[in-house]
């Protein structure tokens, strides 16, 4: 059943600073990948990016290609064209070259060469290289730049893909992500961090960019900004450190997502585990039966708990094979390494369908609200809802006060939710999902599989939508002579792969049920 990950595309990407302020815009919500989160404008490496010189970079034959994919990209994206030479050109003279760009008229080498203009390694510095997670269908490697912006140029959204283009302060950036404002990656996250720290730092460390493999002489004449090259310096280490790799993502300063591989439905390759608060956390699906993935995931919760925060209890969504396996292993490692008794729990009816397999400590009600105010005088408090639908007992969490909902199997980022009966029931899942979209201030959500979603009543509302329109397909179909499942997949699921038609021969029995319910067959 289980899939290989995406092969990882060649990006590059660009940490524009002006005034000590960061470039960074929403990415348009119905881009398949990151819709919605905030991000540097960068993107994927094209081959013509490999013949194009660049000055002061022939020790470094590897990154030359990437400089010239970010200076085209920022160019494309925002119309920023951070070129020797660029000066000369005035902001009419470079919307045309913009136009003639974007439209296919002139390729970047052709406007480069035509208008005498020469990129320069020197105007960069190198900030690391990072890897989208395995458990994303689409994935990029992407090279960090940190550049000034020139002097005369104004970025703007240059392209549908970004809106809401704006040079912001580190620290207000973070500030719009601990309040849940915003969405962004950890790379995105990191270099915020950074250069949010290195505002008040006063030693300056000297750096020269030889130390990471290609030559910026004199770097510190391109930058203006105190101590911008010793941030830069630490997150190219940072990123060196793990070599690029990334375990999980901080949601918002409460909710860590941790993809972990399990045996799950393809597409979808990993199951999210969320660690959700922080002096008090709980643990929700530490589903995988994969030592490494575990000891990956334990290593993170010791880290918390090496801080004194406190381990509430470990949670099981529902029952499905793919959400549960590492949670008493979880709970067997709290207790051999720090003595600690942390209670498993679910909704009582998981717990019953799961006898003999988890021994539950404790059970979860819907409404009920978990408490993870701490004494640094955080308020948070998760409320746990029963959303049967997919499974009987299935819970999902809601934080409220931020409008984050953590919608288990019940809303995914990365696959189709299956409503197999008996446990499944079509109705209830529709009832479930209405419910959720009624959620008040509902804002992001984040299901078990694939990337958080910026606008999570949108993409409840397309679900139900989706689930209606198959109804009324699946109603059409068996009034023309297709009775069975099987029959009605033939008709009305085309071009599915092969492992995919049993789960959708049970969504089709679902819905038949709820038709037969409602009286419509
Ligand atoms: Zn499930």
């Amino acid at each position: 059943m289980n899939q290989k990950p995406a092969i990882p595309k060649d990006a590059a990407a660009v940490i524009l600073i002006k005034n000590g302020k960061v470039l960074w815009a929403q990415r348009n919500p119905n881009i398949k990948f990151l819709g919605g989160w905030h991000a540097f404008p960068g993107g994927k490496l094209e081959a013509a990016d490999c013949d194009i010189e660049v000055l002061n970079c022939a020790d470094a034959e590897d990154l030359k290609k990437f400089i010239v994919c970010a200076v085209r990209e920022l160019f494309e994206e925002t119309g920023v064209l951070l070129v020797r030479n660029g000066e000369k050109l005035t902001k009419g003279q470079r919307a045309s070259l913009h136009d003639d760009l974007i439209s296919g008229r002139s390729g970047f080498a052709e406007i480069l060469a035509d208008w005498n203009l020469r990129i320069d390694a020197k105007d960069f510095l190198y900030a690391g290289c990072w890897t989208t997670p395995q458990f994303s269908p689409i994935r990029f490697k992407t090279r960090f730049f940190a550049a000034e912006c020139p002097s005369k140029q104004e970025p703007y959204a240059a392209i549908s893909e970004l809106r809401d283009i704006e040079f912001i302060a580190p620290e207000n950036a973070l500030e719009r992500w601990a309040n849940s404002e915003v969405l962004i990656s950890p790379p995105v996250l990191i270099s915020l961090q950074e250069l949010a720290d290195s505002r008040f730092r006063i030693e300056d460390s000297g750096f020269r960019i030889q130390d990471s493999g290609f030559r910026i002489e004199d770097s510190k004449k391109a930058f203006s900004i105190l101590n911008l090259e010793s941030s830069i310096l630490n997150l190219l280490r940072k990123s060196q450190k793990v070599d690029g790799d990334i375990d999980y993502i901080e949601l918002n300063p409460h909710v860590v997502c941790f993809p972990l591989k399990t045996e799950t439905l393809p597409p979808a390759t990993h199951t999210n585990c969320f660690i959700v608060g922080r002096e008090k956390f709980i643990v929700i699906d530490a589903a995988s039966k994969d030592e490494n993935e575990q000891r990956k995931l334990f290593e993170l919760i010791d880290s918390f708990i090496e801080k004194g925060f406190v381990c509430l209890e470990i949670i099981v969504s529902h029952l499905h094979p793919d959400h549960f396996g590492g949670e008493t292993a979880l709970q067997t490692h709290l207790f051999s390494k720090f003595n600690l008794k942390v209670p498993i729990s679910a909704h009582k009816i998981t717990a019953e369908s799961l006898r003999g397999e988890i021994e539950f400590q404790k059970f979860i009600a819907d409404e009920e609200i978990i408490n993870l105010s701490d004494e640094t005088g955080v308020n948070f408090e998760l409320k746990a809802f029963h959303a049967p639908g997919h499974a009987r007992g299935h819970l999902c969490f809601y934080d409220e006060a931020k409008g984050f909902l953590l919608a288990s199997d019940n809303i995914v980022g990365a696959g189709t939710v299956v409503i197999a009966p008996p446990e499944g029931n079509m109705t209830d899942y529709l009832k479930t999902l209405k419910r959720m979209k009624n959620l008040p201030n509902l804002r992001f959500l984040c299901g078990s599989h694939g990337s958080a979603v910026f606008n999570a009543k949108g993409k409840i509302e397309e679900y139900i939508a989706h689930r209606l329109e198959r109804e009324k397909q699946i109603l059409e179909v068996f009034q023309t002579g297709a009775k069975t499942p099987a029959e009605i997949v033939e008709r009305v699921y085309i071009g599915l792969k092969p492992e995919l038609v049993k789960p959708a021969e049970k969504s089709v029995e679902a819905h038949l049920e709820k038709l037969k319910n409602d009286g419509q067959i």
